[in-house]
């Protein structure tokens, strides 16, 4: 809609009113993690955030990447040049060897938000069905509402999602056009899909029509001992795989993947080139050798080499925090799935406590925070009031225990009583 603006009376809210777009003006009703709009408390320690361990950031990788880099004028000029929208070649080229796939369906993208809106740009229509795990990654639906999909709800249980259900709706006329997952380490439960399960999503998928977006933020973040069953097969037509540099090496590099379907490359490419051209160039020369593309040796053990510190580093916190909860409330907060990534998926057994009042007590009085279950939910269940979801990565040892004792101290405080 075009309204004539009166010059004289340009106020910023007029103007919003005149110019913006259906988009512009939406409101954003995705669904956040309602956050309070106050500030925290002077000195306080929240188990929030999804970024890594300042301690695990490959600082001096980073610094060797960038000194080689700037050291060959040659190559510095040519990262400042306008580039190919897929990526730089080395850099494909080993994506491609370590997904055993061939480098034309790699994409560099600024991270995993980006190559989630490539995708859902790419295939999603108006009112298009999507398959979504619930509870799942709420911060998608930022991107998702733009399309303004129908999400058909599959319930994700402690044994992994409910195929049986989603069999039963496609088997019913549901018409997915495709499926949302975060297979590995998911955020927020931990959970790692069971093999059995990725083999018949696969068929589904296959037999349906339907694509599997597959998530995979978390990779290689596995604690030592966990093993990760082989992820969905990329040669299916029906796969595709969204992963990102962000959680082991920084995400202020804003530097991921796709790997796509030969189908979906010219179209995702397309758009992409339309939108950004390409990534940051001297990002995607740094990070290419860090992981030792080409013929260069990784620097500090490449992408797994520096993962491991962080493994290690992530199931020690995960372990420390579970300890601690259990000592203070023996028998008060259970957790499933102790595999890999950053977070702690905790379920307060006591009914009595009201963990929506524990956590305002938390925020306001004792300096803590941690998000309510319930943002990650799309259907009400037995199961979203009882959960918090914890986040380990960013404290030391220290900061745990203050954090974990002062959120301790929010859930047995009388005023958080039902
Ligand atoms: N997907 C999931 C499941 C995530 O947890 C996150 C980060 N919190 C992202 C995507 C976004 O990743 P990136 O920073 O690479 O965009």
């Amino acid at each position: 809609m075009t309204t004539t603006l009166d010059p004289a009376r340009l106020t910023p809210s007029r103007l919003a009113d005149g110019l913006l777009s259906a988009l512009g003006a939406r409101e954003d009703r995705s669904r956040g993690f309602g956050r309070s709009a106050g500030s925290p408390l002077p000195g306080a320690v929240p188990l929030l955030g999804g970024a890594p361990s300042p301690d695990a950031l490959p600082l001096e990788a980073i610094r060797l990447a960038a000194a080689h880099l700037t050291a060959d004028p040659q190559a510095l000029v040519s990262t400042l040049q306008y580039s190919a929208p897929s990526g730089i070649t080395p850099l494909r080229e080993w994506i491609a060897r370590r997904e055993g796939v061939d480098p034309a369906r790699v994409l560099v993208t600024n991270g995993a938000f980006h190559g989630l809106s490539l995708v859902f740009d790419a295939l999603l229509d108006r009112g298009d069905r999507i398959v979504v795990e619930d509870p799942t990654y709420p911060l998608i639906f930022r991107d998702l509402q733009h399309h303004e999909p129908e999400l058909l709800p599959l319930p994700l249980g402690p044994d992994g999602l409910d195929i049986d259900s989603l069999e039963a709706r496609l088997e019913d006329g549901a018409r997915p056009k495709l499926l949302y997952t975060v297979p590995d380490f998911h955020n927020p439960t931990g959970l790692v899909t069971p093999a059995a399960q990725r083999e018949r999503l696969v068929a589904l998928a296959e037999h349906y029509g339907f694509v599997i977006v597959s998530d995979n933020a978390y990779d290689g973040l596995a604690f030592p001992g966990v093993d990760v069953p082989a992820d969905y097969s990329p040669d299916s037509d029906l796969v595709v795989h969204v992963r990102t540099f962000s959680k082991i090496l920084g995400p202020g590099l804003r530097l991921g993947y796709l790997v796509l379907p030969t189908w979906l490359v010219a179209p995702v490419t397309r758009l992409r080139a339309n939108q950004d051209q390409h990534s940051s160039v001297p990002v995607q020369a740094i990070v290419e050798r860090v992981v030792g593309a080409g013929d260069r040796p990784p620097i500090q053990g490449g992408l797994d080499g520096i993962a491991e510190r962080s493994r290690t580093l992530y199931a020690d916190r995960f372990d420390l925090v579970t300890g601690l909860l259990d000592a203070a409330l023996p028998g008060g907060v259970s957790v499933e799935h102790r595999t890999g990534g950053i977070f702690l998926w905790a379920r307060i057994e006591d009914e009595g406590i009201d963990l929506a009042a524990a956590q305002h007590l938390a925020r306001t009085r004792f300096g803590t925070d941690a998000v309510l279950g319930r943002f990650f939910f799309l259907e009400d269940s037995a199961d979203d009031r009882g959960r918090l979801r914890l986040g380990i990565s960013h404290l030391d040892a220290d900061g745990l225990r203050d954090g974990v004792d002062r959120l301790v101290a929010a859930l047995t405080a009388p005023e958080a009583r039902r």
